[in-house]
């Protein structure tokens, strides 16, 4: 990127709510349902019907308001925003203008910086709102017009804004990674991007660096993925950057990612864009939240993201990167915390999940919590390092045996009679054996090459079929060739 140039980033992302029916009526909310199914004459538009707020959806809106910090308003009040598309029955969607649910709020980030070192930034939140969702159009493999689903007409979402404060693709990707992450163990949303639970528009400008003004900014569409995020704000800064460079002035417009050509291009510009036409929606009064209603969903809060990294690494001395790993997945955390209450060490149990355990979940598509070796069958596993009956090495060809056959790590070993050799007479012969036949590597090692010695450790391992303790094979060796 050029030098002279720093980007300006605020991201609005559309999470769908997680309850039992949608946001103004009782219509059935999950994924997958026959098309135009999950709908009643509300999600229809149907002349007479009436919205009526879901209480479930509010409350999880106000959880997901204080995780980030936001001020809770205490009247509320629902607008009808207004657009004439086919996706859109009643020609408006219901959501909040002036008086949102939740007001400003802030959200912090951590990112490595390019030396190594970690670099904490705050992200102001500059509002969070409720809205519903409209339907969608099908036009693939249809000849004449297009189908549309209203599955998803009406469904809960919290649209959280962001103030123009990210100045990085890779604080993009960091601000989205650390609100998943919130939101997922707040249980407010799935935050499943392929299902679209989650969505995310992104705004880009670029400016001379010490310039206070901002850019004309434009607005990326269709990304769906949080890797398409970051590359679609690079992309966007490129261009825009190339744009102010030759001379001409970026055109505010909104611009759609394509992932396979890697581009963005022209989708509307703002002189096309619609009024909406806002104004308070006559079927729903404004309403007051009382205080202990708020103060009740507070103390509902589990122990956030944050601060769980913050104890794994001050209880399970893991380093800040470890802990983050385990607890940016909420499940993957608590696997690793079921690993650890057997008694299992925390910096083994961690490497284990995170190295092995993983490879294999992740190569069978499996997610953590469906693993077929479970919290308990792992931490056998580790006690049997723990307590030297198998070395780590062992260990890597139990755990996809315990995957196969679902046994235990103890019956595993016995079975194939892997138990570790730390017998010192048996290491000490089969030693002797290995250095008779090496008297060349011996010679080497005596005239000054020390790294021959893993050349004879290996043979020994051999030998026992990887079955003597490592440790003790290398002392014998060393004593021998001293
Ligand atoms: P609009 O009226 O076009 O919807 P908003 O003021 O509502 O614009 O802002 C929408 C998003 O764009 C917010 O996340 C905000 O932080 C971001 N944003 C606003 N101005 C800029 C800018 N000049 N450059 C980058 N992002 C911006
Ligand atoms: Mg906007």
């Amino acid at each position: 990127m050029n030098q002279k140039y720093e980007a300006v980033i605020g991201l609005e992302v559309h999470v769908q709510l997680a309850t039992q029916s949608k946001l103004f009526s009782g219509a059935p909310t999950h994924f997958g349902a026959e098309p135009n199914s999950n709908t009643t004459p509300i999600c229809m538009g149907w002349p007479g019907t009436l919205p009526v707020l879901n209480e479930a959806a509010l409350k999880l809106a106000i959880k997901a308001g204080l995780a980030l910090n936001c001020r809770i308003a205490e009247r509320l009040k629902f607008d009808r925003k207004h657009y004439f598309y086919p996706d859109l029955p009643k020609a408006y969607q219901i959501s909040q203008y002036d008086m949102p649910v939740n007001g400003k709020g802030s959200l912090t980030i951590e990112l490595e910086d390019e030396q190594g070192g970690l670099q904490i930034r705050e992200i102001g939140i500059t509002r969070a709102h409720l809205e519903e969702d409209a339907g969608k159009l099908l036009h693939e493999g249809i000849k004449d017009g297009s189908l549309v689903d209203y599955n998803r007409a009406g469904m809960p979402l919290l649209e959280i804004v962001s103030e123009p404060d990210i100045r990085t693709p890779a604080e993009a990707y960091a601000y989205l990674t650390a609100l998943k992450a919130i939101l997922q163990y707040l249980e407010v949303s799935d935050c499943n991007m392929e299902e679209g639970s989650l969505r995310c528009d992104a705004n880009v400008s670029v400016r001379l660096i010490g310039e206070t003004k901002f850019g004309t900014k434009t607005e990326i569409k269709n990304l769906n993925s949080f890797k398409a995020v970051q590359k679609a704000i690079q992309y966007e800064i490129d261009r825009q950057i190339e744009i102010v460079e030759g001379g001409d002035r970026v055109v505010q417009e909104t611009r759609l990612w394509n992932d396979v050509k890697s581009q963005t291009f022209a989708m509307r510009s703002k002189e096309e864009a619609h009024d909406y036409r806002y104004f308070p929606d006559p079927d729903l009064v404004p309403f007051t939240i009382d205080r202990e209603t708020v103060e009740e969903i507070q103390k509902s809060i589990p122990e956030l993201p944050a601060a769980r990294t913050q104890r794994f690494m001050k209880e399970c001395g893991l380093s800040r990167y470890d802990a983050s790993v385990l607890v940016g997945d909420k499940k993957l955390g608590d696997y690793f915390e079921a690993v650890i209450a057997t008694g299992a060490d925390s910096k083994l149990a961690s490497n284990w999940i995170q190295s092995e355990l993983l490879a294999i979940l992740n190569e069978r598509k499996i997610p953590i919590e469906n693993s077929p070796v479970g919290a308990d069958a792992l931490a056998g596993l580790i006690s049997l390092i723990q307590k030297n009956t198998i070395s780590g090495k062992i260990a890597k060809d139990v755990l996809p045996m315990m995957f196969e056959t679902g046994k235990t790590a103890e019956v595993i070993v016995k079975e194939k009679g892997l138990v570790q050799v730390t017998d010192t007479k048996l290491i000490e012969e089969v030693a002797d054996r290995v250095l008779a036949a090496n008297p060349k590597v011996v010679a080497d090692f005596r005239a000054g090459k020390g790294q021959a010695v893993g050349f004879l450790v290996g043979q020994v391992m051999k030998e026992t079929k990887g079955k003597a303790n490592p440790k003790i094979v290398n002392e014998i060796l060393t004593q021998k060739l001293s």
